[in-house]
């Protein structure tokens, strides 16, 4: 448990129907997936407004919004970019007493359920998964980006090096003209949009 984390106080909605907000800003989110910790970071304190409100028997609805600005790395030379997101939340919630942590599940309609046991609702796991699902896979920094040289890992963004006459700077790109950039990217280097995007990193 951390104090920082993003809270909404479902007690009094258990009890009696109704509805309930909380709203503030995360500079991060610790949460668990699967035995794990992880911590997913932004870039500046994400704003995040949250309501949720009663519907039939043990179920509620949540709804509200969450900016998060991620700090990701141009795929083709690796410099940062931040990548604002504006994520607009709707998640039926459900309460089970002998949960502990919350989760996601689908439900039977196909839709995602959050699924909790503590009316003090820690929101971090939930915001930290709809952030992952939003986040773009690559980014570039610039749509012209130039990339690195592939022998002295030169920014030919930055002009060219020795190599860039003699080494085509993607030999790949002859083969497959008329590609999109973005799934011709994500062929020649699967885990490039996974190093790009800072993922939570397990906490000692
Ligand atoms: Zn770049
Ligand atoms: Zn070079």
């Amino acid at each position: 448990m951390n104090d920082d984390a993003p809270r909404i106080h479902l007690g009094s909605l258990l009890r009696s129907p109704g509805e309930t907000s909380a709203s503030g800003e995360v500079q991060e989110l610790h949460y668990q997936q699967g035995n794990r910790k992880q911590t997913l970071h932004f870039a500046e304190p994400a704003p995040y407004g949250i309501d949720v409100s009663s519907l039939e028997g043990n179920e509620l609805w949540l709804q509200g919004y969450f900016e998060p600005v991620l700090e990701q790395e141009c795929s083709r030379c690796l410099r940062p970019v931040t990548v604002p997101l504006d994520l607009k939340l709707g998640t039926l919630v459900q309460y089970r007493p002998n949960v502990q942590e919350p989760f996601l599940e689908e439900a039977d309609s196909g839709e995602e359920l959050l699924v909790f046991g503590n009316p003090d609702l820690d929101l971090s796991g939930y915001l930290a998964e709809m952030t992952m699902l939003s986040a773009p896979l690559s980014v570039l920094h610039a749509p012209e980006c130039k990339g690195l040289c592939q022998v002295c890992g030169h920014d030919l963004n930055e002009g060219p090096c020795e190599h860039s006459a003699a080494v085509p700077i993607e030999p790949e790109r002859s083969t497959e003209l008329g590609e999109p950039e973005g799934a011709q990217h994500a062929r020649q280097n699967p885990f490039a949009a996974l190093q790009a995007l800072k993922l939570p990193l397990p906490e000692d």
